[in-house]
């Protein structure tokens, strides 16, 4: 009860707590409620802790790297006994992971790689360059390119450039879809191609938006656009609104593939409405769980399971990781994936 009040007047910056206590507090520093993964993710994390009777400090950061960093400093002044943490900027937690490790507080890295400190104990998450290489197989198959079939165009979208997260899944894609850029058989009529060319700072689909309208406007007046590669569902909503704008999705100017990641509702929905192509399903709820038998692991005094050991290098040192399997999912195999998992239901679709 308690804590509980203690987190309502700390309230009106996403913060949440609960009371079940009984053997210490985990800190949940998530980036951005904007985003339905991360609610899910934070919730998820919230009913594992409580049912193995500890209580929870969530708080979101909402891409304010600043917010962030103060919300952890005030879990490690409030004496959490472990830090779970989805960075906003993987490169900017390094002077607080210092202040937890003072106070003996050890991190588990969700999801997003925390870069530059030592103090990072496991981190989970889900195969990142299999994301990429899941997105671009998906176009290389449905435009035939394995069969010799092009040229097509295509234009190239990725995630923040301050998420490491990013550069695997650009890296995964790019596996692919370079031989096709190299022959001929894929066309990026912008010729923008490199990372830091195409990145889209904080995963905002405003600017993904933006960027598209640009795109379309400078490069395809005359030519139509076959493929995107989108990195995350919120920025491949932002590319679809601009293809719309300009009669992409009616008449004889048929959507192009867009690919997208995470299966949020609105993509999922945009998936059966014919619009959004692709999406990757990361299952949320088994991330929660990897993440809660990390810390559980780290308080009993045991060594948490893990399935790399090599990947995951954040400048410092290798962060023992456990990568989960992400899925590709498209019209085709949604409601196998979504709802006969119970991730979502026929009526959060609308069928
Ligand atoms: C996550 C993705 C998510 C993206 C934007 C990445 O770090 O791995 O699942 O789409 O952030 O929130």
């Amino acid at each position: 009860m308690v804590l509980a009040l203690a987190a309502c007047a700390n309230g009106g910056n996403g913060s949440s707590g609960s009371g079940n206590s009984d053997k210490g507090t985990i800190g949940i520093a998530m980036p951005t409620k904007s985003s339905e993964r991360w609610v899910n993710d934070g919730n998820n994390m919230v009913k594992e802790f409580k049912a193995l009777g500890y209580g929870t400090d969530l708080q979101y950061g909402e891409d304010v790297i600043e917010n962030q960093v103060s919300q952890i400093e005030n879990m490690i002044t409030k004496g959490v006994k472990v830090l779970v943490i989805a960075a906003i900027d993987g490169g900017a937690l390094t002077d607080v992971l210092q202040k937890a490790h003072d106070q003996g507080i050890q991190v588990v890295a969700y999801d997003r790689l925390i870069m530059n400190s030592e103090y990072v104990d496991y981190y989970a998450t889900f195969d990142n360059f299999k994301v990429g290489v899941q997105q671009a197989s998906y176009i290389e198959e449905k435009l035939g390119l394995k069969d010799g079939k092009g040229p097509f165009n295509i234009e190239l979208f990725g995630g923040s450039p301050d998420d490491n997260n990013a550069y695997f899944f650009y890296d995964g894609a790019m596996s692919v879809l370079q031989p096709y850029i190299d022959s001929g058989k894929l066309v990026v009529r912008s010729g923008q191609t490199k990372m830091e060319q195409i990145a889209t700072l904080r995963w905002d689909g405003a600017t993904a938006q933006a960027r598209m309208d640009n795109l379309l406007s400078a490069h395809y007046s005359t030519e139509n656009m076959d493929a995107v590669l989108s990195p995350y569902d919120g920025i491949s909503i932002g590319i679809l609104s601009s293809l719309k704008g300009v009669g992409y999705g009616s008449g004889s100017k048929s959507m192009p593939i867009v690919t997208g990641q995470d299966a949020e509702l609105a993509s999922a929905k945009s998936i059966l409405a014919g619009e959004q192509t692709q999406t990757v399903f990361k299952d949320t709820r088994e991330l929660a769980k990897k993440a809660v038998s990390m810390v559980q692991s780290i308080l009993e005094g045991t060594e948490a399971e893990v399935n790399d050991t090599k990947t995951y290098d954040n400048g410092v040192k290798v962060v023992p990781s456990y990568l989960l399997e992400p899925v590709s999912v498209d019209k085709d195999n949604l409601e196998q994936a979504l709802v006969d998992t119970g991730y979502y239901s026929k009526e959060d679709l609308g069928l």
